[in-house]
């Protein structure tokens, strides 16, 4: 059983692209998407309409319920980006002819957890599904820890910080390292304790490597996290054309950051 995991698309279509035709060539079973397909890019409504029709599974992230509710909690930048992305999503959806298109709607009716045998889906963490972080470094908050561990039964697969890697009790952070010239890291995942599983972001990554990132999860054992290149100028040079996204969304692509 092999299922691709995406998360934190974040409207950013070259990334999303290129992420899923190295996808269709793993032969997966099934494809989840964690939440935060729209926010900061350029391509929201692209984005979503892709998510819907390629995975099976699709989660709420806290940028998709800012672009269709109140945005809170997000600074200038981000919630300037959230309304420019719930124009366009409106605009979409006016233009729409069937209603079975509207892409609000598709993005309301999503869910904020999933469960898969031993395996739970989430955006944020296991606490608070939309919104919570797990930092690498909160690996020194062990109340934290201790108390998003204890809702998890065996593997919770997350999102929504953008830093790909692995938590356990202990607790630990495995971080992957994709070298440049090479495109995955594979990794086991612990066979005896939890762990929390965070699959990076196809369309923002924030590691210092900006080759977008997701997972693949083989038979509920192994993890391995994929690297992918893709034409970022081009994201940046469009996040530029667009007065109402700060020129910082786009220039960060480079970094990864
Ligand atoms: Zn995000």
């Amino acid at each position: 059983m092999k299922r691709a995991i995406i998360s934190d698309v974040h409207g950013n279509l070259e990334a999303l692209q290129a992420v899923l035709e190295d996808i269709d060539k793993q032969n997966v079973d099934s494809l989840y998407c964690l939440g935060d397909t729209v926010g900061y890019g350029p391509n929201p409504c692209e984005c979503v309409k892709i998510v819907r029709d390629r995975c099976s599974m699709v989660l709420l992230g806290n940028h998709d319920q800012g672009a269709l509710f109140d945005p809170d909690g997000f600074n200038v930048g981000a919630e300037k980006a959230i309304r420019w992305t719930r124009s366009q999503l409106e605009q979409h959806d006016r233009m729409s002819k069937h209603s079975a298109n509207m892409l609000a709607d598709f993005l309301g009716e999503l869910p904020r957890t999933h469960a898969d045998g031993d395996a739970m889906f989430v955006h944020g963490s296991a606490r608070r599904p939309l919104d919570e972080y797990v930092f690498p470094e909160d690996i020194y908050n062990p109340l934290k820890m201790e108390h998003v561990f204890e809702l998890i039964g065996r593997y919770c697969f997350q999102g929504h910080t953008h830093i790909p890697g692995i938590f356990t009790p202990s607790p630990e952070f495995l971080s992957p390292n994709v070298p440049q010239g090479s495109d995955e890291c594979h990794a086991a995942l612990p066979p005896s304790t939890k762990a929390m599983i965070n699959v990076g972001s196809v369309g923002q990554p924030r590691d210092g490597d900006p080759r977008a990132c997701y997972v693949i999860l083989e038979d509920d054992q192994t993890v391995r996290f994929r690297r992918i290149e893709y034409p970022l100028e081009v994201t940046r040079r469009k996040i530029h054309q667009i007065s109402d996204l700060d020129n910082f969304l786009g220039d960060r692509l480079v970094q990864g950051r």
